[in-house]
């Protein structure tokens, strides 16, 4: 691996969250290939990318089964699984690519948003790769693969594009210049809609992840059973709320106080019924802030991704709006929907900008939720 500044491309910025060294790395072949690693909530995985971008390897090793009987992701049990997993998640990652690590040219992680113990066991894990061979570390803003995720998928370019990214800890809407660009356009002013899925499963007595429960109960329901509220729907803003949608499930299925919702009777009608109802309710904020975001921002490419764009009836309705509006609409492929390192591929871009990262590069954890729209001034 040579470092060089010959090249005249070598650019300077701030790239999630650390100061970005200005450097032109050189792959020594004709493909870039970058290791990616991802562990900011609680899957470990790591992909191996090149130019195309093209997926030459990859793993994830979900902690779905530890986190189970929590009803939730529980942070210290996700890193302490992460420490166990990222070695041999690594290693078969480049197995599966058939590639050793000096064939690398550069090792790629997720800094940043995500849960703090488990974004530090990927950090840690690439910049030790980098200094025991002599790479340079690039830094991904997860949310931001997540919408590279349609990039990929799509093998043709997306940018400009509204971006909506829907997982278990954002809903956020974003104008995307470019694979670099990221302008933060709204997002929930309190739960994730994904949360309110896993919030909501719990109460219904479906198991976690709640995403897929509720999709497989509400298959048998009526969608239309019980009317829920659509907070913010008619609202010029581009922000979501979904805690109080959240609460009008919980009385409708018991009233005040603090229930033992364990011990709830319900009958599988009644939870189908729900489950629709919920999940039409969430799908119809998503799908109308989603158009009102390409309306309002005048472009005609819409890319979603995160953990609910898996959910079918969601990216029914993202269609038949798309094609209704003439829009231009790229859902990340089922696969590429909940956390993986293919996604990290973001990595190719920053990396031909010459955007490397010093190795005292931090996590940033929590959540990025910039201020909701009326308190911000633009
Ligand atoms: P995070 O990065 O915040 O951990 P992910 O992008 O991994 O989130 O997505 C996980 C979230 O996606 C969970 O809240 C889960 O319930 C939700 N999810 C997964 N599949 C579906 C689905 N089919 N329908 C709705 N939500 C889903
Ligand atoms: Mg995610």
């Amino acid at each position: 691996m040579m470092r060089t500044n010959s090249a005249a491309s070598a650019a300077s910025t701030r790239g999630c969250d650390g100061e970005t060294t200005s450097a032109v790395w050189h792959s020594k072949n004709d493909m870039t290939r970058i290791l990616c690693i991802e562990t900011t909530c609680d899957e470990t995985a790591a992909a191996v990318v090149g130019d195309g971008p093209t997926v030459l390897g990859e793993v994830v090793a979900t902690q779905d089964a530890l986190h189970q009987r929590f009803g939730g992701v529980v942070p210290e049990i996700a890193s302490r699984a992460h420490l166990e997993r990222i070695l041999p998640v690594i290693d078969e990652a480049l197995r599966r690519a058939q590639l050793r690590l000096d064939e690398i040219d550069a090792v790629a992680v997720a800094n940043t948003p995500g849960l703090a113990g488990s974004l530090l066991v990927g950090l840690v894990a690439a910049k030790t790769l980098c200094v025991a061979c002599g790479k340079p570390l690039i830094a991904v803003n997860h949310l931001q693969a997540h919408i590279y995720a349609c990039r990929i998928a799509a093998g043709r370019e997306v940018f400009p594009c509204v971006g909506l990214i829907v997982s278990g800890g954002h809903t956020s809407l974003y104008r995307c210049r470019n694979a670099l660009e990221f302008e933060f356009l709204g997002g929930t002013i309190d739960d994730a809609a994904g949360e309110a899925f896993d919030k909501v499963a719990q109460m219904l007595g479906l198991p976690f992840p709640g995403g897929p429960s509720i999709q497989k109960a509400a298959a048998q329901g009526n969608p239309r059973a019980f009317s829920f509220p659509r907070a913010l729907i008619d609202d010029a803003r581009l922000d979501f709320s979904f805690s109080g949608l959240k609460t009008a499930v919980r009385y409708q299925l018991v009233g005040p106080g603090k229930p033992d919702f364990s011990k709830l009777d319900l009958s599988p009608q009644f939870v189908a019924d729900a489950a629709a109802s919920f999940q039409e309710a969430v799908v119809d904020c998503l799908v109308a802030k989603a158009m009102q975001a390409l309306r309002a921002s005048g472009l005609s490419t819409l890319c979603v991704g995160g953990g609910v764009a898996a959910n079918a009836r969601f990216r029914e309705r993202l269609e038949d709006e798309a094609r209704k509006g003439g829009f231009d609409l790229v859902i990340a492929p089922l696969k590429l929907c909940t956390d993986n390192a293919v996604m990290g591929a973001i990595a190719l871009e920053r990396f031909r900008a010459g955007l490397v990262e010093p190795l005292d590069l931090d996590a940033f954890p929590g959540l990025l939720r910039p201020k909701p729209s009326a308190e911000r001034t633009t």
